[in-house]
Formats: structure tokens, sequence, C-alpha cells
């Protein structure tokens, strides 16, 4: 059978069709009811009149409820008035399930929403919502496979933090504590003496106890590795795959994006290459704007709000102090007080989408800053083996893709932007 979508067209005017999905609304008036069916490629009208119907199946019609699953056969007609421009004058149908009321109208609350969510990813807003994140997700992907890189996967319980302690989800494993995997960086770091470049995407877990409209506790993490590159160049391949992912969501949703508000000409502006501004002028821009930061401050989600306000394409926030960031990554021969690092924030207020760096490939210098950081270096003993066995200068990154879509989409909450969000207060449904 076909879509609705694939139906909608001059072609099929004249001729019987069959479409199936759910009633997505329905009213009649003056003998004749309009139905209007949705599935996952569109809506269309489907118009029933009662003087052209069995009395028992116009009534059936009439008193479908909301989300009832149907199929309609009938001659598909031009209707200026109708949602598509097209419409079926209806001469039988098929019930699958009819419900009375669906528990969803227009006018409800958040948490309700969020209660509702497995029903609630109908709604054309979600539907769009779902496509576009697929879109971001296999075009990701492409960018990658079209450029060389290998798809890894890497394990998600773990004996070691990537991103330091206070975020990390313990589980009982058999008696033993391990943790849900925070980034797959330090496994992504081994794969590169075999494969040189390569990606993955798995989701991360984060016990992240602050609220903000930014913050999962599980996420989708996009990472990828690459052998023989530095900061700088880590950056240019980064702003071209977003560019890459934006193109995409431009060409293949821009129905999608109409349908959320948000005008893809917006997006299609923002070219690389995109401003690379150190940390410490970073500073400079925010004390500009009024806010009290001074050179050490850690930039949270609202200082990248007002920050990222006064920007109209990413920029990458480069060369943060030694202290804000892991041990992982180098200082700046230049610059010892501060890495050779990079943050790309979204504009538009929604800050940071990736963090990446260079990493440290001396074994001397990496074993002075795990010893700094107070960290246990036998815990760490496979993440030092690599800087004893043929070690090399490398670049990585994460982008949150939950995040990415967040800002590609303009939502106002990252639990928007997927379809089960889990946050410090919600694990269901
Ligand atoms: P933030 O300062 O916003 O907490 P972070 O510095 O902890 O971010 P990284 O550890 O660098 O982030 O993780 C890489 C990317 O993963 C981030 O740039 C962001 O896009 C995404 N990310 C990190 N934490 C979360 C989270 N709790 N929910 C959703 N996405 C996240
Ligand atoms: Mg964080």
């Amino acid at each position: 059978m076909l879509s609705i979508a694939e139906v909608s067209t001059k072609a099929y005017v004249g001729s019987k069709v069959s479409i199936r999905g759910w009633v997505y609304r329905i009213r009649s008036s003056g003998g004749v009811t309009f139905v209007v069916v949705r599935d996952s490629s569109g809506i269309i009208q489907c118009t029933a009149r009662k003087n052209e119907l069995p009395q028992d199946v116009y009534d059936e019609i009439a008193s479908l409820g909301i989300e009832s699953s149907v199929e309609f056969h009938g001659v598909l007609k031009e209707d200026k008035r109708s949602p598509s421009g097209y419409e079926i004058a209806v001469d039988s149908f098929r019930v699958y399930q009819k419900n009375d009321v669906f528990p969803i109208t227009k006018d409800q609350g958040e948490e309700f929403l969020l209660d509702n969510r497995h029903l609630w990813l109908r709604s054309r807003e979600f539907t769009s919502v779902l496509k576009i994140r697929s879109t971001i997700f296999r075009a990701f992907a492409d960018f990658f496979y079209e450029n060389g890189y290998y798809q890894v996967q890497t394990p998600f319980m773990v004996s070691t933090a990537v991103e330091g302690g206070s975020t990390l989800f313990k589980v009982d494993f058999f008696g033993e504590p391990i943790y849900l995997n925070q980034s797959a960086q330090f496994y992504l770091e081994t794969m590169i003496y075999s494969l040189e470049k390569v990606f993955t995407i798995a989701p991360s877990f984060r016990a992240e106890k602050s609220r903000t409209r930014r913050h999962l506790t599980e996420y989708w993490h996009a990472e990828a590795e690459v052998a023989w590159i530095d900061n700088n160049e880590m950056m240019d391949i980064e702003e071209r795959m977003i560019y890459y992912i934006i193109s995409r969501v431009v060409e293949e949703n821009e129905g999608d994006l109409r349908m959320l508000n948000r005008d893809p000409e917006i997006l299609r502006a923002m070219k690389p290459p995109y401003p690379r501004i150190r940390y410490s002028e970073i500073i400079r821009v925010a004390n500009s704007i009024g806010l009290p930061l001074k050179y050490g401050d850690d930039l949270g989600a609202d200082e990248e709000r007002q920050i990222t306000m006064k920007y109209d394409r990413p920029i990458f926030v480069t060369n943060y102090p030694k202290d804000l960031k892991p041990f992982y990554m180098p200082v700046d021969p230049e610059n010892p007080g501060e890495v050779l690092n990079h943050d790309l924030l979204a504009p538009e207020g929604y800050g940071e989408i990736i963090g990446g760096s260079q990493r440290i490939w001396n074994y001397d210098e990496m074993i002075q800053r795990i010893r700094e950081a107070n960290l246990d270096e036998s815990a760490y003993y496979w993440y030092i083996d690599l800087r004893k066995y043929g070690s090399v200068p490398h670049s990585g990154f994460g982008l949150g893709l939950d995040r990415l879509a967040m800002w590609v989409m303009h939502l106002d909450n990252i639990r928007e932007a997927i379809p089960y969000p889990r946050t410090i207060r919600r694990t269901k449904p």
C-alpha cells in the first residue's frame, strides 16, 4: 500500500486509492464527515458522505475517535480546502482499532506530556523531531565514513573514569563496584593504533545533579579519535562535519524544520570557518556583556547562553586554563598555564555541543599529569601503555548529539530533542 505522501500527487487524481494510518482530526457537519488521517509520511483528508454510504458504515466512520487506526479506500480528488490539497472520497473503510478518547488533547501541561511521551511521540511535531534526529545520526556516520574512518564499539560497563569521578553512575557487578561509561574516548584512543581514524556513536551516562536545559543523565555521544593530527586540524574537521550535518538536515528535512518553526535559511547560513577564540578572550567578551567572570572561572550553561546569544555562527573556545580541564589534555608550549583544547559552542544561546582536544602522547608528561590529578596509576595502566608502545600525536572530540539536535531544531529544552529523556527526576516511561 502506498504512503499518504506517495498517494498525494496529481498522477493519482481520479483513480481509486487506499491509505492507512491514524485518525488525526475528525469533524462532521450536514451529513459529511471529514477525517484527516496521518501516517509517517504526512496527512490527508478523507471525506465520507452520508448519502453515498450505507448508514451503518457512515455512522461507524463518524464515531471514530482520535488516533483510531484505520484504512480508507476511495477516489482521489484535488481539493483546495483540504490540508494537503488532496482528498479521498471514501467508498469503503476498515478499522483496525477504534478509540474513544485519546488521553492527549492540545492544552496539557509539560509533566503530563512527559509522563505520556509514549503517546506524545505520535504528534506531528515529535514525528518531525524523530525524523531530524534520524538524519543527524546518519549524517554524522556518513561524514566519517566518507572521510575514511572506521566505526567501532566500546564497552558501557567500565572500571575507569574519563571525565572525573563526580558524575559516575555506580553499578553492582557481581559484588564489585563498576561504572557506566561517561565517554568512549580512552577506548577509542586504543583503537587508533590499528585503524588511525575511528568514531563511535553510543550512550554516555552522567549523574548530573544540576538541572539545566542541556543536561541529561543518559545522552547520545558521538566521538572520534584521529592519529597524527593536532588541535587545530581537529577543529578543521569538526567545522566541516557540523556543516555537513546541518546541510543534510536542511536538504532532507526542510518540511520538518518548518513544522518546528525553525527557519532552514538560518542554518544554511552557518558556513565555516567558525571563529576560534581563546578562553582569555571569551572572559573579556563575557565581561563586556556584564558577566562577572574572571580568568580561571569555568563557563556554565548560563554564561555560555548569554555569550553565544551574541553570535550567529558556532564558535570554538580554545586554550582553557589547565585546571579546568582533564589530565589528558597537553599544555600549550607557548602558554604553559593553558591546554590545547577546544569547545565548540553553538550560537543563539545554546552553548557547548563539542568538547575536544589534542591528547598527551609523551609518557613522562602523562605520568606527571596523572599524579598531579591524584589518580590511581594502576587503574589507568592500559591507557598509559599507549604512551609506551609506538605513541603518536593525536586528537579527538565528543559531540552531544541530543544537544546538537536541540540547537538544530531550536528547542527550549534537551528533553524535547530525545524520545525518552533520562534526567535526575525522570526514568519513565
Ligand atoms: P557541560 O560543561 O555542559 O557539562 P562537559 O564539559 O561535561 O559539558 P564533555 O565531557 O566535554 O562535556 O562531553 C562532550 C559533549 O557531550 C559535550 O560537549 C556535550 O555536547 C555532551 N554532553 C556532556 N554532558 C552532557 C549531558 N549531561 N547531557 C547531554 N549532553 C552532554
Ligand atoms: Mg559536564
